[in-house]
């Protein structure tokens, strides 16, 4: 009996679950301990058409919707959220550069994507996290083109990255720019930030830009449009982080109800009290919730109506979820649910990690009160 039925089409995720189970799971616990990219592994996911899945076929995507991208963060990340994170930054790049890059930059790096191109989005720096309306990375103009100057942090697999989206800011406002990796100028190293203690996927880099020259083609859009930008594909990947989030849930209930089928206390199994039972049917309805809300946040992906609305509220709702899920899951399994050897840890801290990066609850909440109050004005 499966306890987590698909929400899309159920042969798609069973070639997901199955490779995710063959591929990642037995390398999730030492991806997390070392700290390291799984660079293999993402090469492997490009192969068997994962890295793509929403790009339109003529951009060598799979020309699937976001559905069908939400599954397969899901179940990935039900083996090892770090590779829900690698590829959520693949997505981030493909995204931006689908919807608001020109017909050069779309004509030279959306086809890489499906071809397993590693790609990092920097936007955060020193002085700017969730307020970006303004940055210490500038863009100037230089003939044609541009150069760019500054340091980006936390920049989730900058470690690996072959490609970047930056933001830095011109004169007349935060802009975006498509950045190949080694052009002259162009480094990163591992600040005394760079570590974290949930989402281990390799180092959360500091790149630094020493006057980067950029051709003109490298302006992603239009100049001064880059928050507008930022805002409109984060909502594609609150919506995959959401799925990222139900992932780990899943993962952590599924093990915690493993074990308490077999402990036994007072001469019955844990599973058998009615107080743990409680328990796993609170879970259980959270994450069916949850699960049910990141689904329709990909169904308006997909139609592009309300698309701010169900990403913010699919990210705040399944990252709580997946950090109380797993808080949970700790405590019913007594002891061994605080051991290192158990997967347990890498849950809670992976889930907790997710209620800041890409978003935080504050600023989704932020989000939606936008949104309500617009609902207001046009009533
Ligand atoms: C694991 C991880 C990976 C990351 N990867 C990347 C990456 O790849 N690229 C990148 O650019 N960045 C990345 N980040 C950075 C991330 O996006 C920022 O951490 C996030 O946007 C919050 O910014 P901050 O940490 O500077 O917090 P701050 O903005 O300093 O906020 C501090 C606290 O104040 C709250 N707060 C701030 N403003 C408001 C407000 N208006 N109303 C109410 N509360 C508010 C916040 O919610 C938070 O609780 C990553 C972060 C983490 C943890």
């Amino acid at each position: 009996m499966e306890l987590w039925p698909a929400c899309i089409d159920a042969d798609y995720v069973a070639g997901v679950r199955d490779f995710a189970r063959r591929e990642i799971s037995p390398q999730a616990d030492d991806i997390d301990r070392r700290d390291v990219y799984p660079r293999d592994i993402l090469k492997a996911m490009a192969k068997a058409g994962y890295n793509a899945v929403a790009l339109p076929v003529e951009d060598g995507g799979a020309g699937l919707g976001y559905g069908h991208a939400a599954a397969v963060f899901e179940e990935v990340s039900y083996a090892s959220a770090a590779v829900g994170i690698s590829l959520i930054t693949i997505f981030q790049a493909q995204t931006i550069i689908r919807i608001f890059g020109n017909d050069t930059l779309k004509r030279e790096w959306l086809p890489q994507f499906g071809q397993g191109l590693l790609s990092s989005y920097a936007l955060t720096e020193a002085n700017h996290g969730s307020d970006i309306r303004s940055l210490d990375t500038k863009a100037v103009r230089d003939g044609e083109g541009w150069v760019l100057t500054g340091e980006k942090s936390f920049i989730t697999s900058g470690s690996a990255a072959e490609f970047f989206i930056i933001l830095a800011e011109t004169p007349v406002g935060v802009s975006t720019f498509a950045v190949p990796a080694g052009l002259d100028g162009l480094s990163s190293y591992i600040g005394t930030n760079s570590a974290t203690f949930g989402l281990r996927n390799g180092p959360h880099v500091n790149l630094v830009l020493d006057r980067v020259r950029l051709p003109g083609h490298a302006l992603i859009g239009v100049e001064g449009k880059g928050v507008r930008q930022a805002v409109g594909t984060l909502n594609y990947s609150r919506t995959l982080a959401g799925a990222i989030s139900i992932g780990i849930a899943r993962a952590a209930f599924d093990a915690a109800l493993a074990f308490v089928g077999k402990r036994k206390a007072f001469d019955q199994r844990v599973i058998e009290f009615q107080g743990i039972q409680w328990y796993f049917a609170e879970m259980l309805a959270e994450i069916e919730a949850a699960r049910l809300l990141v689904y329709r946040a990909a169904e308006a992906l997909d139609s592009g109506v309300d698309q701010d609305r169900y990403a913010s509220a699919a990210k705040l709702k399944a990252a709580k979820v997946a950090t109380d899920v797993a808080a949970l899951a700790v405590q019913v399994c007594g002891a061994y649910g605080v051991m290192e050897n158990a997967p347990f840890g890498r849950f809670l801290r992976d889930a907790k990690a997710y209620e800041i990066a890409g978003g935080s609850a504050e600023i989704l909440k932020n989000t939606l009160g936008k949104y309500l109050t617009r609902v207001l004005a046009a009533s």
